[in-house]
């Protein structure tokens, strides 16, 4: 019990309809905690739980706002079986459908969906067996329930609630946004005097506020869970190499720790799994480009097995029940903290110790504003998903705890943790005023004086002094700037504009990433304020816990591009000389 099995793959001989399979059982008028324990054999309700079925068995409707993992399920599936009636579910992901559907069945509740996966026979019997009142749970997707054929269908026969799961969809400004859930307001005239429940984890006060309103609520009762979950230890650092940082914080963990990786494409999904598994991990690659039969293969091993690390993107983890994840990881920046948050909440839904990581860099910075460049979308829908972006760059770099940022995005206070990389080790901060200016000074030169833009490598080099090709066939060795930022490294430099570009000091645009002035880079020319930046802590990656890195893996580019320097040159003068390189 627990772990979801798989959803069935969609092709195949049609199977027999799954509710057939269940033995029936009336628990229509019981004790809620009764069927709790009989259906789900847990102990008792959790946090909200006992008073969200309480308050829905009685007619009243609800906003429930709970973490990934908080146990939404519970809020409607129990009301569902003990008031008389079919209880509605709306869900989003067909998938998502497949495993809560199977898993009920598993637990002897008559559960059954409607979707496009299923043949006209297939739907014909839920159909019946719904009139007939054989049905306790119906999962729809938000499309078919939006056809009149549907509405009418279900008004034949009797709903006990309306559960509509994962109602953030019905948020615009979202990135989960599916238009078919705004027409999901209507169900209030359609079906009169049926509870609803709307339940989601995303709960900004505007997201709250919205859904309430679209899915027309305005009576419900609003259940607020804290989105705190203690268990799990954030930490982000800069991105260097990101696959190695990742071996390194992946061999921190205990052995046998199970894992999730998040990476932003296919092809980087594929290429570090690849990458984790020469340096001895045991790591799956899951994607939607993916054969099925390689995904349900892969997934079931992440479920079964010990120690299993997948590598996937986003598209992995929505309704996988696995509470054992011991860490997950970002090697490419999400795009909102909505998404960090779920994602990262998949960890330790068991209430163990977790720990949760990112590599971050002004790469992402760039693709990630690209992106938001080119997508379709007008100016208003752009600077939302630019809000959005900045809100996650805050979490980034803060210098507080992470958190405290967190939550608050949530709109809930909170202390300093003590349970994040901030707070266990206090990020050192410096003054960035100097090589701000230098910085921001050599752009305007080169776009007043030359109309020239230029993405932050050759704005590098020209900083560093560096003679490189391109430096010296555009001139730029001749700028008053050339040279006056040789005190920092690279990676330093990279730390700096990644900083400038997060509190929107530099702007990046267009498929290069040319940096250009934001507004308040008039202030830092002038010298007005400090800019206190942080300094990157780089590899360390792990916990107070086990620690298993070899030196190679902490050491900083620079380190390692001495070292680098050094073995190459051991080798030269071991060539020279004839002997073995380690006698040099
Ligand atoms: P959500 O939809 O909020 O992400 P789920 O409903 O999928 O959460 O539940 C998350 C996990 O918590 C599941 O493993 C579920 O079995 C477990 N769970 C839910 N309620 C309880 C409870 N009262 N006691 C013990 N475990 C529970
Ligand atoms: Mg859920
Ligand atoms: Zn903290």
């Amino acid at each position: 019990r627990g772990y979801a099995t798989p959803a069935p793959a969609a092709t195949g001989p049609a199977p027999e309809p799954a509710f057939a399979a269940a033995p029936r059982r009336d628990f229509v008028g019981s004790d809620p905690r009764a069927v709790l324990h009989e259906v789900y054999g847990y102990d008792a309700f959790r946090g909200e739980q006992g008073a969200i079925v309480e308050h829905v068995v009685s007619g009243g409707d609800a906003v429930v706002l709970m973490p990934t993992g908080g146990g939404k399920s519970v809020c409607y599936q129990v009301p569902a079986l003990v008031r008389p009636g079919t209880g509605l579910v709306v869900s989003p992901l067909i998938a998502l459908m497949h495993d809560q559907v199977d898993a009920l069945v598993a637990n002897g509740v008559r559960a059954a969906y409607l979707n496009s996966t299923q043949s006209p026979t297939e739907r014909a019997a839920v159909e019946q067996a719904y009139l007939a009142g054989d049905l306790d749970l119906l999962y729809v997707a938000p499309e078919r329930l939006n056809t009149e054929a549907t509405l009418r269908f279900l008004a034949r026969g009797r709903l006990s609630v309306i559960a509509i799961d994962e109602a953030h969809c019905v948020s615009q400004w979202g990135h989960d946004f599916r238009p078919d859930y705004l027409a999901l307001g209507d169900l209030a005239e359609r079906f009169p005097g049926v509870p609803r429940l709307a339940l989601t984890a995303t709960a900004t006060p505007a997201t709250h506020r919205e859904l309430t309103e679209r899915l027309r609520l305005p009576k419900a009762r609003h259940f607020v869970a804290s989105f705190d979950r203690p268990n799990i230890q954030y930490r982000i650092e800069a991105k260097t190499d990101p696959r190695r940082q990742l071996a390194a914080f992946i061999r921190a963990q205990p052995e046998g720790s199970a894992g999730i990786v998040y990476a932003l494409s296919r092809k980087s999904v594929e290429q570090t799994a690849e990458f984790l598994r020469t340096q001895g991990v045991d790591a799956l690659p899951y994607h939607a480009g993916l054969d099925a039969s390689v995904r349900a293969a892969n997934q079931s091993r992440f479920l079964r097995d010990d120690g299993v690390v997948m590598v996937a993107t986003i598209a992995f983890g929505m309704g996988i029940d696995k509470p054992d994840v011991r860490f997950v990881a970002h090697i490419d920046l999400p795009k909102s903290v909505e998404g960090y948050y779920q994602e990262t909440g998949r960890a330790g839904r068991d209430g163990d110790p977790s720990v949760v990581w990112m590599a971050y860099g002004l790469g992402d910075v760039v693709q990630q504003r690209r992106m938001i460049d080119q997508s379709p979308g007008d100016r208003a829908f752009k600077t939302r998903l630019g809000q959005h972006l900045d809100a996650m760059l805050g979490l980034c770099e803060t210098i507080g705890c992470r958190r405290q940022n967190l939550l608050a995005y949530f709109g809930q206070d909170s202390q300093p943790c003590g349970n994040c990389d901030t707070c266990i080790e206090a990020p050192e901060t410096w003054d960035g005023l100097v090589p701000a200016q230098k910085l921001l000074s050599t752009i305007v030169r080169l776009q007043r004086e030359r109309g020239q833009a230029f993405g932050a490598g050759h704005l590098i080099d020209i900083l560093r002094g560096s003679s490189t090709e391109r430096v010296r066939q555009q001139g730029h060795d001749a700028l008053s700037t050339y040279g006056l930022g040789a005190d920092l490294s690279e990676q330093d430099w990279r730390s700096v504009i990644r900083q400038l570009l997060a509190r929107g000091i530099l702007v990046s645009r267009g498929e290069y990433g040319t940096l250009a002035l934001g507004e308040p880079a008039a202030g830092v020319l002038r010298g007005e304020a400090p800019v206190p930046l942080r300094r990157d802590v780089l590899g360390r990656s792990t916990t107070p816990r086990v620690r298993k890195v070899s030196a190679s893996d902490t050491l900083a580019d620079g380190d390692r591009a001495l070292f680098e320097a050094l073995r190459e040159w051991r080798a030269g003068v071991a060539k020279e000389l004839g002997v073995p390189a380690y006698i040099v």
